[in-house]
């Protein structure tokens, strides 16, 4: 049938070869995608494991094998953009000639659908844990040195632990160490460090475990999901950000692309919702550029008040012409973000104009 046919076809679009020196393995994938770079790439090299993933759209393709030798533990990727091609580069471990890659293991050469590939993990290492509020943490992981790996705008992964003996898994969204205040330079992944910022409840399951790790302790982390794109940003004049809680977190790495790499944009504003002034995260580094607005507040409170409303919204979210390109993002509390979007599509928003960040 029509299925058997369109993935013979796709399986043709992706292909690798392998080559070497002395002292080098070059594996060598051909994507045949114009677009290519480093967020689309995935290599996981620990002891003799090889696994290369290269994301093509809503495919996936991969190499996996057990390598023939023994390599240390640097992964150098290099991407030619305009090609497609890309070159995942190891050190030899002896200097001994390889009959073969090594031995292929599950899914190894194949070219199938994201959601089928099942998700991988990889344990990282906990560097530090830094208070943001009485309740949020920063969390700073490390990946292994043989790991290459870039969280995209607007992705999440997932991190795994045994909890009194069955695994639990929930999904966490990256962001930066820090916003940059002026905005000036665009902050970029250092390609080491994953940053995440969590908020431990009471009688949290998964993070009261995570609170309990030690520095130096290890936890796995999945490759990245999402379905935002940046180039929704990148052709939007007007940028507006809802946020409730840690719902802020994807807004980080947006607001900083935003800020510092988007041209076309005229207006971005973020409003920030939380139960009182205790809970805002990042406060100082958010107060010159955006509106907060408590649910909870304390009588000396003197900004905003309330709940996400229509009326509110109605004032906020207007266009700065009256036809203007407009993105609006929204994160938060499910029923936050379900109301949100209510709303906004009752003041006339079409789908197409509002990002809803959900699992
Ligand atoms: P659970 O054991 O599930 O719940 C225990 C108690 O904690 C609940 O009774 C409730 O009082 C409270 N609680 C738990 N979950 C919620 C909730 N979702 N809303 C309100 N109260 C709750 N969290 C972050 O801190 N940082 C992130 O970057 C982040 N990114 C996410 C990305 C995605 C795509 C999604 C879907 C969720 C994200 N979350 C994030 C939430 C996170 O996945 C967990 O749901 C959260 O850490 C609670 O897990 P837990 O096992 O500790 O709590
Ligand atoms: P919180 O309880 O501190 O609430 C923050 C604000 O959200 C409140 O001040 C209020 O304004 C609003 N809010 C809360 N409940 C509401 C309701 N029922 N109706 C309308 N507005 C409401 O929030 P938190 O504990 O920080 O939780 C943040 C939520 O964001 C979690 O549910 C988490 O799963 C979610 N989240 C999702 C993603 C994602 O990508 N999908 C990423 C990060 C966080």
């Amino acid at each position: 049938g029509n299925n058997i046919y369109v993935s013979i076809l796709y399986f043709l679009f992706c292909s690798y070869d392998w080559f070497q020196t002395d002292s080098l393995i070059t594996l060598v994938i051909y994507t045949k995608q114009k677009d290519m770079n480093a967020e689309l790439v995935i290599v996981d090299c620990q002891d003799k494991r090889l696994r290369g993933e290269i994301i093509v759209d809503d495919h996936s393709y991969l190499v996996a094998v057990d390598l023939d030798h023994a390599v240390s533990e640097d992964v150098a990727v290099n991407i030619a953009e305009k090609v497609g091609k890309v070159e995942i580069i190891f050190n030899k471990k002896d200097n001994i000639h390889w009959k073969m890659l090594g031995q292929p293991w599950e899914g190894h050469n194949t070219f199938i659908k994201r959601t089928d590939r099942g998700l991988f993990y990889r344990k990282c290492k906990l560097i530090s844990k830094t208070e943001v509020t009485h309740d949020t943490k920063l969390f700073c992981l490390m990946l292994p040195k043989g790991t290459h790996l870039h969280v995209p705008i607007g992705q999440h992964v997932y991190l795994k632990q045994i909890i009194a003996g069955t695994e639990v898994v929930k999904p966490y969204t990256p962001v930066l160490p820090f916003l940059p205040l002026n905005f000036q330079e665009p902050s970029h992944h250092d390609g080491v460090h994953i940053y995440l910022m969590i908020k431990i409840y009471s009688h949290g399951l998964f993070t009261q475990a995570l609170d309990h790790l030690q520095i130096g302790d290890y936890i796995s982390v999945s490759n990245p999901e999402g379905n935002f794109k940046k180039s929704q940003v990148q052709t939007s004049e007007d940028l507006l950000l809802l946020a409730g809680g840690t719902g802020f977190t994807p807004m980080v790495k947006l607001l900083n692309f935003a800020l510092t790499e988007v041209s076309c944009l005229r207006t971005v504003k973020m409003i920030f919702f939380n139960k009182t002034e205790n809970d805002i995260l990042w406060r100082n580094q958010l107060e010159q550029l955006i509106q907060f607005i408590l649910s909870q507040p304390t009588k000396d409170w003197v900004g905003k008040q309330g709940k996400i409303s229509s009326s509110l919204l109605s004032e906020f979210v207007k266009r700065s012409r009256s036809d203007s390109k407009v993105l609006i993002c929204i994160c938060g509390p499910a029923p936050f973000t379900e109301q949100g979007v209510q709303y906004l599509k009752d003041l006339g928003y079409s789908q197409e104009e509002i990002h809803a960040f959900t699992a």
